[in-house]
């Protein structure tokens, strides 16, 4: 088979991590073809975020780099043994620090980023990470290439920090830089999360993004399997920081994990299945750490097991829950094209929506960052025209959802739900059902929502 099998940063996250890394790619590498995605090490990424941050400010970052500095110096010389291997991957990296950190002073004296300077800093996560595994399977006697997402042949638009994949160039020429070297034996192990413009200038495509850098590689090259390797047993029943009970969902179809994914279950980027649905290609997540486990499988198959209605509690928070009211809105064509074309010219994304049948008010919900900016622009937008008569919002609020295929086309689920949260006393504040039936979402308060998903994890998950 040929394999894209992605690594998250737990995985590589230190010397013992990255051996058995190496070690899994190497079992799988004698029957398979192998295009190796990796993602920064540990908690790189976070810290650049910290850098970013502090750098405008004019605030010294020093501190941070030396860590950063530190912590991939001392990974490298832990992990490879090869002299030959060391010194260059050594050498590299140590460029890489140099121009981070000129890019970093520059930003300091500037008191000045921008997005492209920020996805320039962030891409050093990556960048780092991909030549130390590689040199790692050299060191173990594969033959192996690092490449950025860029390099490799991603290329984006301009739209710094969630760049979007040029896909007809891409699949051109990850297939041109990629599949004579893979015949040939060898193992690209690309950056995650990484792209470039073809101006040559380094995109970023959303945290989180090495999972869509694995799926988008995999439809361009045609794969059988893309692998997602986690630190956790697949896609879980409920978020076990959450609950203890939860279980490893074993299938999923594209549509069910998508409205996990967009829901928030394991951070998946929202995107990262699109590229695999589209190619029909079966993506598995697996744990890094538990060769026994068989992970989640999502596929096109369906499947429901008997009386399984929800696979499924998931949640998020961090969102703002805003509601629009005003008598006049009733009858009153383009409204509801009012208030989202403004949200959307401000690029506010909107999460949930609901309207009551009176369509005297229509509430959604958006992320809780964008708050101040949705408030001030619906007021400038709405408020003077006589028909919108009240702003309003909560943001201490919480979307939780059941999702599963089992839902369709059952009757009384929607009952059984509000039923087990009634008796929790939980008030329900907003509710949304898609047509595809396969999620129904409400929103609580924040302080209700762990009582919430225990009690639908109670109710619907099949033990
Ligand atoms: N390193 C990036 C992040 O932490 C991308 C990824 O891990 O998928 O968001
Ligand atoms: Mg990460």
């Amino acid at each position: 088979m040929k394999i894209v099998i992605k690594f998250g940063g737990t995985s590589v996250g230190n010397t013992e991590r990255i051996e058995n890394v190496a070690r899994i790619i190497k079992e799988n590498s004698t029957e398979n073809q192998l295009i190796i995605v990796t993602s920064a090490l540990g908690e790189t990424t976070d810290y650049l975020i910290e850098i970013i941050e502090k750098a405008p400010k004019g605030d010294n970052c020093d501190e941070i780099l030396v860590n950063l500095e530190k912590y991939h110096n001392e990974t490298i010389e832990n992990s490879i043994k090869n002299d030959h291997v060391k010194n260059d991957v050594k050498e590299r990296t140590q460029k890489m620090f140099d121009a981070l950190k000129k890019s970093v002073e520059g930003i300091i004296t500037l008191k000045q980023a921008t997005p492209k300077s920020n996805d320039q800093i962030l891409s050093y996560g990556e960048r780092l990470a991909a030549p130390i595994l590689a040199a790692k399977l050299e060191d173990m006697g594969l033959n192996s290439i690092a490449l950025t997402g860029g390099d490799a042949g991603i290329i984006t638009d301009d739209k710094f920090g969630e760049a979007t994949p040029l896909i007809k160039l891409t699949k051109h020429r990850l297939q041109n830089n990629l599949d004579s070297k893979i015949e040939k034996g060898i193992i690209p192990v690309i950056t995650g999360f990484i792209g470039k413009t073809q101006e040559e200038e380094i995109t970023t495509i959303g945290r989180g993004g090495s999972d869509y850098t694995a799926t988008l590689l995999g439809a361009c090259l045609n794969v059988d399997e893309i692998w997602i390797m986690t630190d956790v047993d697949g896609l879980l029943s409920a978020d076990p920081r959450i609950l203890e009970n939860t279980k490893v969902i074993t299938n999923l179809s594209y549509e069910e994990a998508t409205e996990m994914a967009v829901m928030g279950a394991k951070s998946m980027h929202p995107r990262a299945l699109e590229p695999a649905k589209e190619a029909n290609i079966p993506v598995r997540i697996k744990n890094s750490f538990n060769k026994k486990s068989d992970g989640t499988l999502i596929n096109d198959t369906v499947i429901v097991n008997e009386k399984e209605i929800a696979k499924a509690v998931t949640r998020i928070n961090g969102i703002a829950m805003i509601n629009v009211t005003g008598m006049n809105m009733a009858g009153n064509p383009g409204i509801a094209g009012q208030i989202f074309s403004i949200l959307g010219r401000n690029e506010i994304n909107i999460i949930m929506i609901s309207q009551s049948i009176s369509e005297s008010n229509i509430t959604f919900l958006i992320n809780k960052s964008k708050l101040t900016k949705a408030l001030s622009v619906l007021e400038i937008g709405l408020l003077n025209k006589e028909i919108v008569k009240e702003i309003k919002f909560e943001d201490e609020v919480s979307v939780v959802s059941i999702v599963g295929a089992g839902m369709k086309g059952t009757h009384g689920v929607a009952s059984r739900l509000f039923n087990a949260i009634s008796k929790k006393e939980i008030n329900v504040k907003m509710i949304a059902q898609g047509s595809s039936q396969l999620n129904l979402s409400f929103v609580v308060n924040e302080s209700d929502s762990v009582e919430a998903i225990k009690s639908l994890h109670d109710e619907f998950i099949k033990k």
